[in-house]
């Protein structure tokens, strides 16, 4: 699973396998140091620590048929990134959208791909400090932006409403990272508070056929939405109560 000149490239760096408390760097097929790669490539992914553990069995409150859809997703990953082939991933926050995204990159980091996870707010963060800072700021945000639109994978998460003009036009940035990627054939999943594909690419023609040839969307909805339901209509109900007894005859 791991190429064995990553092994000496890791070797080389800060997690020196001589200091491998199993074999001391003495076996070359040592678990522990493969461990040691597997969390190091994580890491180097920005695979947010909270995701690091998580499978697609181990989610709960996921429809079975959505999790099949996934997992069919996994099982072609490599003609999915020869394509190109997206994830849309769409649903109100609290549903697993971000869970199965994280998934999905680490099963491409399993399979040897380059893989990188942003949220929108950190990848503005990024295209700012590329603006302006220092001049080894602005070097390093460069090379960062440049890295985020060339792996073989790539997470845009949360891609809020927040990011349309008054117009309805999403970010001319964001337009540009999927339109690029799209442009190199690169996959790239996208989770979003959008309820269909169409709210998704409403009002943007380009991003409309770009989401139909190459991402496959997939609607979530989850116990976070019921609950949140289940409070509005709790609220009404103590609302209405409340109006009821303190309706006092004049
Ligand atoms: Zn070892």
């Amino acid at each position: 699973m791991f190429a064995q000149d990553d092994i000496d490239r890791l070797k080389e760096k800060e997690t020196a396998h001589d200091n491998c408390l199993t074999c001391h760097g003495r076996d070359n097929t040592c678990q522990s140091f493969k461990d040691v790669i597997w969390e190091t490539r994580k890491i180097a992914a920005n695979i947010k620590i909270k995701y690091r553990d998580y499978t697609l069995d181990g989610l709960k409150d996921v429809p079975k048929g959505l999790k099949k859809d996934i997992q069919h997703y996994l099982d072609d990953l490599a003609q999915k990134k020869k394509k190109g082939a997206g994830l849309l991933l769409l649903g109100n926050p609290g549903t697993a959208k971000s869970s199965i995204a994280y998934i999905v990159l680490m099963a491409a980091i399993k399979l040897d791909y380059t893989v990188y996870a942003t949220s929108i707010s950190d990848y503005m963060k990024i295209i700012g400090n590329s603006i302006h800072g220092d001049t080894q700021e602005m070097e390093n945000a460069k090379d960062k932006l440049y890295e985020i639109s060339k792996v073989d994978f790539l997470l845009l998460d949360d891609i809020g409403r927040e990011f349309r003009d008054k117009y309805g036009f999403i970010d001319a940035t964001i337009m540009e990272i999927i339109r690029s990627r799209a442009d190199d054939n690169l996959p790239t999943i996208i989770t979003t508070n959008s309820i269909s594909e169409q709210d998704f690419s409403k009002n943007d023609l380009r991003l409309a056929s770009i989401i139909k040839e190459q991402y496959t969307p997939f609607k979530f909805s989850g116990p976070d939405y019921r609950n949140k339901i289940a409070k509005v209509v709790r609220a009404e109900y103590e609302e209405k109560n409340k109006e009821n007894t303190t309706e006092t005859p004049q």
